[in-house]
């Protein structure tokens, strides 16, 4: 079968294909973490004592005792067996943003020859995964390759179904032999620990005498592309890159032709059901709608929870996602533009801290005191960002996610908060001391007067800006829908722990000479003056904000990850992570290697693609379908018409010159001497990704002008419209 015809086959097939059939919805009671081995299935499977143990770990975040460890293991174990589990797996976070397993079976053979199931509690709590073969960024030798994976009792352990049966799943940290982190986790439970600090000498300042643990909390919105398995199967790029690296925009006309349409709804809101009962089963809130941005795109939003365990649960959702669009013939993208020139899809992080006695720091409240408490808080956002801007665009740096940032439908690369107007001048007040020609209710007086009801309107949000407050928490819209939410959400937590032990400091001292109204004013006064011109209102995506914001303010704009990366390695970032004791110096450069490496990496495969696909697909369709025009028009000819030579000529000429630049492209990856990592990102994001660019230029032109049934790929009319 040519590709053409198995690209119209596939056509047929997906036109005709029906939505599986919907399974009868159980009800929520009774799906609602019914694979969770959480609080109450523990408590009604424990002693009392041991209960009490776990429960305050879980609270605490502290280690589990050891003595309790075996009693739960075996609680667990048999709770997942009489759920068909024969296999447990230690599930940890490598460094690549991906989810990786380790499985052991339960069967423990005796000396008699006969197999009991056993799961000690040390097992429970301690896995040697090996795993030498996850990035580490040099932190490991081979020969001292060993790493532990160890379960982070926070986040409860669950069992995972799949077609190929039950395995109980413990998500767990992974360290090095030496005590390294090595993954997404440990750094993350660690800025948690920072900021609860921070945050707690900050609220006894304030006068609070019970202070809970503080926690970040975390809903990510994720979005997604989802493209008929036909299809997909017949492009190479979307298989292995995840994006497609060729394709023609298609015309604005036909965007809506809805001959096409047909099953859409149905097969997606099937998938959609099915995806969110596997969720429900994980105890992983979900909540889904439909997302009108682009064709064949949808989101899915949770309910938030604590950041640690909504990373977790991310990390699922986007299992689930991939393996239940396998199930209903679909491929799910999570890719942060796998088509160009169409919305691409990012991953929004809600984001606040907050504790069980003070509640959400980030909401305004409506008392004056809550009201202040909420400003202390969200200077030390501010102040964050402008401080450590960098290290949040490097905290969302990679290779996709450069297709998006700074586009025209995603946030720019230039890292500032949006406050909404109201709050915007209630800073700008501050700022200047000024009270009375406030617009809104003075804010001055703390002590007195409340701040204005502050809009929670989402139409009232600034949708061009990469970081915008939205009324009760922080909302970092220019995270990557590929990407592990852990990373952002241990800058986030990281630079507010500074922050915020910067504020403390500073209240200490001058409420040594003023009260406390007078002290929070003084300090967030000086909050602004040095940190305020982080906050912008306007439109983010204008030419004005791009040249105001670096030439006036000072911030910087890192358009590349070749540009944001190196700013890991800056003093400043190693400074953070080393005073937070967040991250060493030595995990900070293991991370920079193993991002920098993956970036690099992942622009080689694509350029080779690239070169394989224009060479061995588009260009021989090229030369077909000349070779059939010729034909024409030499038989043409003999019967005394002309044909214009001009398409064919248009033709030659697009597919020489895609050769000559593929050839191009094909000895710039030859190069292998770089100074240093830096220089080598630079070359992929300066010398590598253009020249892909432009091997796609002439491809599309050509996709213009080949007979459509001449054309190899599935194109992108189909893959956006056809479900
Ligand atoms: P919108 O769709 O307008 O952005 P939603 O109410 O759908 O608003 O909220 C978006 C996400 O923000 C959801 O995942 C929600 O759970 C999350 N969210 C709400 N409050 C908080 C909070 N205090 N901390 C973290 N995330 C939150
Ligand atoms: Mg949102």
């Amino acid at each position: 079968m040519s590709g053409n015809e198995a690209r119209v086959q596939a056509i047929y097939q997906i036109a005709n294909k029906e939505a599986m059939p919907p399974k009868a919805p159980e009800p929520l009671a009774k799906m609602w973490a019914e694979n969770v081995f959480n609080l109450s299935k523990m408590q009604a499977s424990l002693p009392k004592a041991v209960f009490k143990s776990v429960k305050k770990t879980i609270v605490t975040g502290e280690k589990l005792d050891p003595s309790v460890a075996d009693a739960v293991a075996t609680a667990m174990k048999d709770w997942a067996m009489s759920k068909g589990a024969l296999y447990y797996a230690h599930v940890f976070y490598p460094m690549t943003n991906l989810t990786a397993e380790k499985h052991d079976g339960f069967i423990s053979v005796q000396s008699d020859g006969t197999a009991i199931s056993e799961f000690a509690g040390k097992v429970l709590v301690q896995g040697e995964p090996d795993g030498s073969s996850f990035p580490n960024g040099g932190i490991r030798g081979t020969f001292e390759a060993r790493g532990y994976t160890a379960w982070d009792v926070t986040s409860p352990a669950y069992v995972m179904e799949t077609d190929n049966g039950a395995t109980l799943c413990i998500p767990t940290v992974f360290v090095s032999w030496t005590g390294e982190a090595l993954d997404k986790k440990v750094p993350l439970l660690r800025s948690i620990a920072a900021m609860d600090k921070a945050a707690s000498k900050v609220l006894k300042l304030l006068g609070y005498t019970d202070v809970a643990h503080v926690n970040s909390s975390c809903g990510a919105e994720q979005e997604y592309f989802l493209v008929d398995a036909n299809f997909a199967s017949q492009r190479p790029d979307l298989l292995l890159a995840g994006r497609t690296l060729f394709g023609k925009a298609p015309a604005k006309g036909q965007q809506f032709d809805d001959h096409y349409f047909g099953a859409i709804p149905e097969r997606v809101q099937v998938f959609m059901q099915d995806v969110e009962e596997t969720m429900y089963k994980l105890g992983i809130p979900a909540k889904t709608r439909h997302n009108e941005v682009a064709p064949g795109q949808f989101e899915l939003a949770p309910f938030f929870e604590a950041a640690n365990v909504a990373s977790d649960h991310q990390q699922l959702t986007m299992t689930i996602l991939k393996h239940t669009a396998k199930k209903h013939g679909f491929v799910c993208l999570l890719h942060e533009k796998p088509f160009a020139g169409i919305n691409g899809s990012g991953k929004h992080v809600n984001w606040s801290v907050g504790n069980s006695t003070q509640g959400n720091l980030l909401d305004p409240g409506d008392s004056p005191h809550e009201n202040a408490q909420f400003l202390v808080f969200c200077g030390a956002v501010i102040r964050g960002v402008h401080k450590y801007g960098p290290l949040m665009r490097a905290a969302i740096a990679t290779a996709s996610n450069d297709h998006r940032l700074g586009a025209n439908e995603a946030p720019p690369a230039i890292m500032s908060v949006y406050l909404g107007s109201q709050l915007e001048e209630v800073f700008e007040q501050i700022k200047t001391g000024s009270v009375t020609d406030s617009k809104h209710k003075g804010v001055m007086d703390l002590g007195i007067d409340v701040l204005p009801p502050l809009s929670k309107d989402p139409g009232d949000r600034n949708r061009t800006s990469p970081f915008a407050f939205t009324g009760n928490r922080f909302e970092f819209r220019a995270v990557g829908s590929n990407q592990s939410v852990s990373g952002p959400l241990v800058v986030l937590n990281t630079m507010l722990a500074d922050s915020l032990e910067w504020i403390g400091n500073r209240l200490e001292s001058e409420l040594a000479g003023s009260d406390l109204n007078t002290a929070i004013l003084t300090v967030l006064k000086e909050v602004m003056e040095a940190h305020g011109s982080v906050v912008f209102g306007g439109d983010g995506y204008s030419a004005e904000w791009h040249r105001m914001a670096v030439e006036e303010r000072g911030l910087l704009n890192l358009p590349t990850t070749a540009d944001a990366l190196p700013y890991l390695k800056a003093e400043f970032v190693e400074d953070l992570f080393k005073k937070t004791g967040v991250l060493t110096p030595v995990e900070l450069e293991s991370r920079f290697e193993v991002y920098a490496e993956q970036y690099i990496l992942s622009i080689d495969v694509e350029a080779k693609l690239v070169i394989s696909m224009a060479k061995t697909t588009i260009y021989p369709a090229a030369i077909e379908y000349l070779s059939k025009l010729s034909a024409t028009m030499s038989s043409l000819t003999s019967m005394g018409i002309t044909l214009e030579k001009d398409t064919a000529q248009k033709i030659a000429d697009l597919a020489n010159s895609m050769m000559a630049v593929t050839d191009k492209l094909g000895a710039a990856i030859e190069k292998h001497d770089f100074a240093s990592t830096e220089e080598h990102m630079q070359y992929c994001a300066t010398t590598i990704r253009p020249l892909m660019d432009e091997v796609r230029e002439y491809a599309d032109a050509l996709e213009g002008l080949v007979a459509d049934s001449f054309w190899p790929l599935p194109t992108y009319q189909e893959m956006l419209f056809i479900k």
